[in-house]
This record gives structure tokens, sequence and C-alpha cells, in this order.
């Protein structure tokens, strides 16, 4: 394993995550499903839990983008998203920590712009604590000339901004992933099983390529399954694997990850991106009411819902072991009162 972490060392890296995280056995949701898991086993990765800023999947790319950022001697971070944007949050958070200032542009999902909570809660009361200088922007399209102009603003007075990819994802945002990978088969050791499946949601699929190129180091790439929350799974498919091939070269690994290694769905996105599905709340509530652990609107309840389906529908093995990655987001639930509230009526 420590041959393979030395991998990571040729890219510099900021620590903002107190890892390994936790890995827990949802004892309590096994107990609802009986009948149907034959045997199956199911397990949560912490990644909600960290070393700031709330916590979140954010984190451990930002570590590399931040290193990045340190090693350029950037003062400014800059970056764009949605008003609810975990990664925007979380860089505020580390842009504190590190004391580098953070400017964020920001606009809302379709049909949120009105909804009070959506705007000024959440993730968005968050960033304001943090110090980051919030600019309202109409709508995605706006986010060039606001990056544009920042950083001209910054370099006019003499300072380096770094920016940010979107949802913190690029090839090298994704090293934090393969990282966990390996971190996942230490404790896999540690406990004396071997999960035959990771499960997650897969957003700009930074995460998941991640996971998925450093599941290529240790000869097991096809582990892992997303469920897409963002575009459909030929799209999340595709930009993933280019992704988890980049971060694969990174690190040097062997041979080449093959189309087949990385599994998308598209079963639980629903209407788009931030729009919940009934599936993803029931999911949301059933792991909140029984084991009193916390999804995200976003991503993770959809991620969750898939993997209640895929159990459900008698998709998995015998015995086979199932790890859940909770990747946090969990402030987005105050930015979500009413649909959930709407929902608790129904
Ligand atoms: C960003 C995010 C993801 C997905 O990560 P990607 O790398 O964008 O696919 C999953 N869960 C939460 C809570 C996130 O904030």
């Amino acid at each position: 394993m420590s041959a393979s972490a030395t991998r990571f060392d040729a890219y510099p890296r900021a620590r903002l995550f107190d890892g390994p995280t936790p890995i827990q056995r949802l004892h309590r949701i096994e107990a609802a499903l009986e009948p149907l898991l034959k045997g199956a086993r199911l397990f949560v990765k912490r990644d909600d839990l960290g070393g700031l800023g709330g916590g979140g999947s954010k984190l451990r790319k930002l570590e590399f983008l931040l290193g990045e950022a340190l090693a350029q001697r950037a003062e400014l971070l800059v970056g764009t998203g949605p008003r609810q944007s975990n990664s925007a949050r979380l860089a505020a958070a580390a842009a504190a920590r590190l004391g580098l200032r953070c400017e964020l542009g920001l606009w809302p999902l379709e049909g949120q712009a009105a909804d009070a909570d959506a705007r000024e809660n959440g993730n968005l009361l968050l960033d304001r604590l943090f110090d980051a200088r919030v600019t309202d922007l109409p709508d995605a399209a706006a986010g060039p000339a606001f990056i544009a102009e920042t950083r001209e603003r910054a370099a006019a007075q003499g300072q380096r901004s770094y920016l940010l990819p979107p949802g913190a994802s690029s090839a090298a945002g994704a090293l934090g992933y393969a990282d966990c990978a390996l971190e996942i088969a230490d404790q896999e050791h540690a406990l004396g099983l071997r999960f035959d499946r990771i499960v997650l949601a897969n957003g700009s699929g930074a995460t998941q390529a991640g996971l998925v190129a450093g599941f290529a180091l240790l000869g097991r790439p096809g582990a892992v399954q997303g469920f897409s929350v963002l575009a459909d799974a030929a799209t999340a498919q595709a930009g993933c694997l280019a992704l988890a091939r980049e971060c694969h070269a990174l690190l040097r690994g062997q041979g080449e990850i093959a189309p087949d290694d990385v599994r998308v769905s598209d079963g639980q996105r629903g209407p788009g991106y931030g729009v919940v599905t009934d599936m993803s709340i029931e999911a949301l509530r059933f792991l909140a009411a029984r084991e009193g652990l916390l999804l995200d609107p976003v991503y993770s309840a959809k991620a969750f819902a898939g993997l209640l389906a895929l159990l459900r529908n008698g998709d998995h093995a015998r015995q086979e072991n199932l790890l859940f990655l909770m990747t946090g987001g969990t402030p987005a639930l105050f930015g979500y009162q009413k649909v959930l509230n709407a929902a608790d009526c129904a």
C-alpha cells in the first residue's frame, strides 16, 4: 500500500481532511430489508465527516486543488456554481483555513430563484460565515464574465488568483478519491472483508473517476457503481471515463481503464439536477429515521435510492458486501425546507 501511496507524492496537497473516515454497518436498514437481502451486508463510508467547513467529499478533491493553488502562490480562490453548491462552501472554508481570499459567483437553479431558503439558507449561510465574497449571478451563462472580471481585478491589485474547476472536478481533484480507494482497501484489510461494490452519486464525475483510478491500481477498477444526478448515463459515463483515465495517467497506472469499468446509471436522476424525486426523499427519510444518518437532497439521496432499488430488485449477489459512500452535502437540506416539508404532508 505504501508503494501505491508514494505515487501521490508528486502532487502538492493541502491537508484539509482528517482521514481515514469511519466505515459503519447499517444494521437497522439491513433488518428492515431482511427478506430481500440474500445475506448482503450494507456499510457506509462516512465521507460526510471531515476536517472543516461542515465536511463532505469535496474536501478530498480540494486537498489537491488547493495544493496546486498554494504551489502557485495564489492569494485568491475564484469559483462559480449553483447557490447550494457544496463545492463552493468547502472552498470558502478551505480558504479561511489557509488564509486565502475567496470570491464566489453563484446562480439560482431553475425554479429556486423565489425560494428564500434555496437562495439564502444552507450552504449560502455558511459561505458568508466563512467570509467568502458572494456575487449573485442570474444564471450559469454569467459565470465566465464573473471569473474574468474577478481575476482581472485581483491581477490589477498584484494578487494571483486560482480558478477552481466547477464542482472541484479535474483529474488533479480526482486524485483525492484515488487515494480514498487505497484507504478503503486498508480498511477492508482491517475489517477482514472485501467490498464487492462501492455505490455513490455521480455529479461532475470526478469522485467516481478517482475511485475507479484508485481501484485500478489495486486491480479491481470495476467495483464502483455511480448514480448520475446531473447528466444522462451515456454523457456521465463518457465524462467519468475520460477523467478516470487522466487520473490513472497522473498516477502512472498500468494498462488502460476500460469503458466497462465505469458504471453509471441514470435511473435515479429524475427531472434533473437539484430536483428531488419521491424515491430520493423516501431514501433520505429511511436512512435518517432508521440510522440517524443524513443524506443530502441533491446527490447522496438519489444514490442511496439507487442502492435501495438495486436491493429491492434483487440485482445483487448472495452475501454481497456493499459500501455506500456518504458524500456529505447536508447543509443543502436547509435550502430544501419547503420541498421536504411538503413531502412530509403527502
Ligand atoms: C459534488 C458532490 C458529489 C458528486 O461528486 P462529483 O465528483 O461531482 O461527481 C456527491 N455528493 C455530494 C454531497 C457532493 O457535493
